[in-house]
């Protein structure tokens, strides 16, 4: 059985062909469009013939109604209250679900990846913004409908503006969105410095700090710091049997996710009285969420 699967981010749209199992082939990619509304045009354009497929599956990074498949708000688009699953449908000729990216990156690495075999699994999607999605006993936990929109803790009023729209929110100080804006702060300071030549951006960063540079090592680390603190909030509210992360950001691994742990054991209350809650990277890194995409087509969810 052949699904396609689809992960719409904030900066990307990815299509695949997906087994049930888990397995992707043929991924094609776009620019997320500037508008909500285009995109069914992109995925179903993205996705061409269905061919024998049964099903599409959709993750999105904004807040989605998945019973009506209805996705309501894309805070780094705009346009609102689409609707994509019956809009897919009409398209390609097939069954559509949709979800929030983050619960099917969770439902992913849950059921097939770092959090198989554990009870209560937290994955937290580190890209262009944050995204949390929370699997229990192998299902989505959704609350009334948006449960673990993580990235909108507001961890300081008067922090940097976040593309939803207010200021200081955790995503703001500890995604790749930061890591970019800690770029460009390093590059402007030192105008001949690591970055002074080439793109200035998170990827330059991490690169420059992995190679030696003080200036970029330290930005690196205020972030993977930042990124800790939140991960302390969320251990005491949810005391996850594991955290996942997943994600761009996540995939750089231990540059990140070294930092982060220490920051989270020290902000953690109680912390030096309980188990340390293990930190590790998402298995499937950022294929996740399409993984996650093919297991909700398939009807496992
Ligand atoms: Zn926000």
């Amino acid at each position: 059985m052949t699904v396609i699967a689809v992960d719409c981010g904030g900066t990307k749209v990815r299509v695949a062909r997906g087994g049930v199992g888990g397995s992707l082939e043929g991924i094609v990619e776009s620019a997320t469009p500037g508008h909500l509304a285009a995109l069914p045009e992109i995925i179903s354009r993205l996705a061409g013939d269905p061919g024998g497929a049964t099903a599409v599956g959709v993750g999105v990074a904004g807040l989605v109604d998945a019973g009506p498949g209805v996705l309501r708000w894309m805070p780094h688009r705009p346009g609102r209250d689409l609707p994509l699953g019956a809009e897919l449908s009409r398209r390609l000729g097939v069954p559509a679900v949709v979800d929030n990216d983050a619960n099917l990156t969770g439902l992913a690495e849950a059921r097939l990846g770092a959090g198989a075999g554990m009870r209560m699994v937290l994955t937290v999607t580190v890209g262009t913004g944050i995204g949390g999605g929370l699997v229990v006993d192998g299902r989505i936990e959704r609350g009334r409908g948006h449960l673990g929109e993580v990235g909108h803790m507001n961890v300081d009023p008067t922090g940097p503006a976040c593309a939803c729209g207010r200021r200081g929110c955790w995503e703001a100080m500890a995604s790749g969105t930061a890591l970019d804006r800690a770029a460009r702060l390093v590059a402007a300071s030192d105008p001949r410095g690591a970055l002074a030549s080439g793109d200035v951006d998170g990827v330059a960063l991490v690169v420059a700090a992995a190679a030696g540079d003080a200036a970029c090592g330290a930005a690196v680390e205020a972030v993977a710091t930042a990124f800790g603190r939140g991960l302390a909030s969320l251990v005491a509210i949810l005391d996850p049997d594991v955290i996942v992360v997943g994600g761009g950001v996540g995939a750089i691994g231990e540059p990140i996710l070294g930092p982060a742990r220490r920051a989270m054991m020290e902000a953690t209350s109680g912390g030096a009285h309980r188990a340390e809650t293990p930190v590790v990277s998402a298995r499937f890194g950022t294929d996740a969420g399409l993984v996650g995409a093919a297991l909700a087509a398939g009807g496992d969810w």
